[in-house]
């Protein structure tokens, strides 16, 4: 891979925004150089823009150095720089799975970006040569999702290596569920692959979805391209403190995935015995995606007695399906009831 070649000649050449926290790191009693109001103690100074206090703990718990890791508001900063980074508005293109996560298809289309879709098979699996066949020269990103959403499933791994062994341009492997999964993730493989870029979040298993905290992680090379094309301060500091002491739960967040994952047990087990149910399809995330025939009838009879799921009806391959996130105990009940009821 020639990361020169791959990246937009404007942001290889480009000189980033220096802020005054990038021009003085260290100790000083006055600080005088960033137009601040210093009367307003606590919150009046601007906040770390690489936030590496933040990053040395994640990167403990993920066994990943910090020079790897890049956060953004929520991971849809990433998916949005990783376009801005390397396509050439009207002359690059992306090639994607289909159906999958819609932002990647809106970042692409609000930069003028070609987006190619490419069907999975009819069981949801990955096939990485129909996906090859779809990439010429100008393709420079590779979007894949496992699990993938909404339909669920984990991307056969062989199938990624065959993307990540054969493409020349940068493979993003959106990891947003993966603490669900019962598979390893990603990280692991970045020495290996430096076209790789892994997406995860604190949205899902962490719980903190309004925190807007996303990760990407990739070659020390790459981290720095989005760095240098990033807002100079894109995290607060009250998201940089709050995810900091919410790392130190991290038994709490394994009692939460283990017990989201008997509420998916419970909804696998309980909604077949709906009639109107015809098929519940393999999950390693925290939703399930369920044919129902009838999804605009069933979303609007549930939408009607207050209980909301996400109706897939118009996604590709996902005609008469409704997506379900697991919930607590006693919103399961409440939906397996009113579905009973219905
Ligand atoms: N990737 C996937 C696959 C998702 O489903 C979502 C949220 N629905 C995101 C990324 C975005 O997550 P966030 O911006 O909250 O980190």
């Amino acid at each position: 891979m020639n990361l020169e070649q791959l990246v937009r000649a404007n942001v290889w050449n480009m000189k980033p925004y220096s802020s005054a926290r990038d021009e003085f790191k260290g100790d000083a009693s006055v600080f005088l150089d960033a137009n601040e109001n210093p009367l307003n103690d606590k919150y009046n100074r601007y906040p770390d823009p690489l936030q590496w206090a933040l990053k040395e703990k994640i990167g403990k718990v993920k066994g990943v150095s910090p020079e790897h890791i890049f956060l953004g508001n929520g991971s849809d900063e990433p998916i949005d720089l990783v376009i801005r980074v390397f396509c050439e508005p009207r002359k690059d293109n992306i090639v994607a799975i289909d159906p999958t996560y819609g932002m990647y298809q809106v970042c692409a289309d609000v930069n003028d970006i070609e987006y190619r879709k490419v069907l999975l098979k009819e069981n949801f699996d990955l096939d990485a040569a129909k996906l090859l066949e779809k990439v010429d020269s100008n393709t420079k990103l590779i979007f894949l999702c496992s699990p993938n959403n909404p339909t669920g499933n984990l991307l056969n791994r062989k199938e990624i290596e065959k993307i990540l062994d054969s493409f020349a341009g940068i493979v993003i492997v959106d990891e947003a569920y993966i603490d669900f999964a019962s598979e390893d993730s990603w990280l692991s493989e970045l020495d290996k692959y430096p076209n790789l870029v892994v997406l995860q979040t604190f949205s899902k298993a962490w719980g903190l979805a309004a925190v807007r905290l996303g990760m990407a992680f990739s070659s020390p090379e790459i981290i720095r391209l989005f760095n240098k094309v990033k807002y100079p301060y894109n995290v607060n500091i009250l998201t940089q403190n709050f995810v900091s002491e919410e790392l130190d739960k991290l038994e709490l967040r394994k009692e939460w995935i283990s017990t989201l994952l008997k509420g998916r047990d419970y909804l696998k087990n309980e909604l077949p015995k709906l009639s109107f149910v015809e098929k519940i399809y393999p999950t390693d995330a925290n939703f399930l995606l369920v044919k129902v025939g009838d999804a605009n009838g069933l979303y609007k009879q549930l939408a009607d007695k207050g209980v909301i799921v996400r109706n897939r009806n118009s996604v590709s391959l996902c005609a008469g399906c409704l997506r379900i996130t697991v919930g607590t105990d006693e919103e399961n009940r409440i939906l397996i009831d009113t579905l009973q009821s219905l």
